[in-house]
């Protein structure tokens, strides 16, 4: 995907901090540094809410993003909001943003909470315009990407991404973020370039 330069302002959703960083990193990098406003929202923070907040908030400066945390300032877990509370939340959001791009997890995400904020924009995206990509945090090195896919040109931020998924320090082992440099050379690899990212097109205009 070259044309991304016609995307001026961006939604991504995580169901968790750290969730955009790992699955989208490198694409809202690449589009923030190409001068789109980028908006992270964060469904939950489940635990360690000061450690993560100020993890998550780090993350989203490494990618040069905006960041809306949850509207409680406290622990939360995605599958305590009923659905309608999660919908009106993202409704909000789209409302405050008029994004042109949404990026969000995938709808067969092997973890339920991103199947379920998944669904939720979905459902507030129904009267929304805009393009929508879906990421994968699961994809292991040399898997297939569900189809149909996109793929992102991620070389000039590669090293944000990296930076940014450092950032969640209480989550992840200190080799895990270089591990994802290795998912996105090996994807980059099998596409022509030296670092990719992969996404599920849910819907696009041309
Ligand atoms: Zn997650």
């Amino acid at each position: 995907m070259s044309n991304l330069e016609k995307y001026r302002h961006v939604l991504a959703v995580g169901a968790h901090p750290d969730d955009l960083e790992v699955g989208a990193g490198g694409l809202l990098a690449r589009l923030a540094a190409e001068g789109a406003t980028v908006t992270m929202v964060i469904a939950s923070i489940p635990n360690r809410y000061v450690v993560r907040r100020a993890e998550a908030t780090a993350g989203a400066a490494r990618l040069g993003a905006r960041l809306r945390l949850p509207d409680a300032e406290r622990e939360s877990r995605v599958d305590d909001v009923p659905m309608h509370e999660l919908v009106a939340r993202f409704e909000r959001a789209l409302a405050e943003t008029q994004p042109d791009l949404v990026v969000v997890h995938g709808g067969r995400d092997g973890h339920e909470d991103h199947a379920v904020t998944h669904r939720a924009v979905l459902a507030a995206l129904r009267r929304a315009p805009g393009d929508v990509l879906c990421y994968a945090t699961r994809l292991p090195v040399g898997a297939a990407p569900p189809p149909p896919t996109c793929v992102v040109d991620i070389s000039a931020s590669i090293d944000a991404k990296i930076a940014a998924i450092a950032e969640h320090a209480s989550q992840f082992p200190r080799t895990f973020a270089e591990t994802r440099r290795d998912v996105a050379r090996v994807l980059g690899a099998a596409h022509g370039v030296p670092y990719a990212e992969v996404y599920e097109v849910l819907r696009i205009t041309l």
